[in-house]
């Protein structure tokens, strides 16, 4: 892969904008350099733009190096970067698999690229060979999701593996849910693929969807071409400290998901005995896709009694779908015994 081929022109040529906090970053006596207001301390400073500290404490906890990470509001913001930085409106085009993520697709519809989609085959794998026929020399990007949303399912690393390999592209693997599938994420394995970006976030297993913050993983030049064209200041100080923080709570995020896994193993168990459950489907996320009879009906029964789930019934291959999200245990038997009213 060369890298430089693959970035739109005016990124290459792009000066990036400068901030107060990139060209001094020492420490001082007084700053005087970036307007900001001397009274209100600490919110009234400029958060650091590269947010250094938090990236060494993540580095940590993934066992990667600082340098390889880049840090968003939200895992949206590295997806739509990657469209910024490597797509050019109008010309270029992205692969991904269908169903899946759907921001993938609006990120696209925003930056005026072409999505092409391969369905997924009846248990919702897929092949390398299908994704890579649908290339062609103006395909910048790959999106893959594993687990994927909505179908929950890791996809095949062997097939990952081999589609990262043959690809001259980027090839974006979404691990949202990773934490949910011991063992199977692919960021051990990073410094091996020079053209792979690994998205995570704080956002489920972490339990910190209100404070935005979302990673992606990659060489440190992919890294650099994200850096160049984000905000200055993407990052809020108020979300580095909250991080900073809840990062030293792991143990609490390895208790949740054991938690989670065991209930949705029970969910799972308890839903497939419904007789209007068709089919819950194998999960390695922290929610269930569940096939039912007339599932928009009983959508709206939930939704009458005060329980919302996503309705994925108009979703390519999920058809009469319901997708639940793993609750606390109190707040999935109130659902089992709603459904139960049903019988
Ligand atoms: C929830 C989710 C995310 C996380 O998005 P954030 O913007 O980080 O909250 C990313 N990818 C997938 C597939 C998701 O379902």
């Amino acid at each position: 892969m060369d890298l430089q081929q693959l970035i739109r022109k005016n990124i290459q040529a792009l000066k990036p904008y400068s901030s107060a906090r990139d060209e001094y970053t020492g420490e001082a006596m007084v700053f005087l350099d970036a307007n900001e207001n001397p009274f209100n301390a600490p919110y009234n400073r400029y958060p650091d733009p590269l947010q250094r500290e938090l990236k060494v404490a993540i580095s940590k906890q993934k066992s990667c190096e600082a340098d390889q990470i880049f840090l968003g509001n939200g895992s949206d913001e590295p997806i739509d970067l990657l469209f910024r930085a490597f797509c050019e409106p109008g010309k270029d085009n992205i692969v991904t698999i269908d169903p899946t993520y759907g921001m993938y697709q609006v990120a696209a519809d925003i930056n005026n690229i072409e999505v092409r989609k391969v369905k997924l085959n009846d248990n919702y794998g897929f092949s390398a060979e299908a994704l890579l026929e649908k290339t062609d020399k103006h395909t910048k990007l790959i999106f893959v999701c594993s687990p994927n949303n909505p179908t929950g399912n890791l996809l095949d690393n062997k097939e990952l593996i081999k589609l990262i390999q043959t690809f001259e592209g980027l090839v974006i693997l979404d691990e949202a849910y990773i934490d949910f599938a011991p063992g199977a994420s692919l960021l051990p394995k990073l410094s091996h693929y020079e053209n792979l970006v690994i998205l995570q976030t704080f956002s489920k297993a972490w339990g910190m969807a209100g404070i935005r913050l979302g990673m992606a993983f990659a060489n440190p030049e992919i890294i650099r071409v994200f850096n160049k064209i984000k905000y200055p200041y993407n990052i809020n100080m108020l979300t580095q400290q909250k991080a900073l923080e809840l990062i030293e709570q792991e143990a609490d995020k390895n208790q949740w998901v054991e938690l989670l896994i065991q209930e949705r193993k029970a969910l799972e168990e308890k839903l497939s005995k419904l007789p209007f459950v068709v089919k819950v489907f194998p999960s390695d996320a922290n929610f269930l896709l569940v096939k039912m009879y007339d599932a928009r009906g009983i959508y709206d029964f939930l939704v009458e009694n005060g329980i919302i789930v996503r309705d994925r019934s108009k979703v390519v291959l999920c058809d009469d779908s319901l997708r639940i999200t793993v609750g606390s245990p109190e707040e999935n038997q109130i659902l089992l015994d709603k459904l139960n009213e049903l019988l």
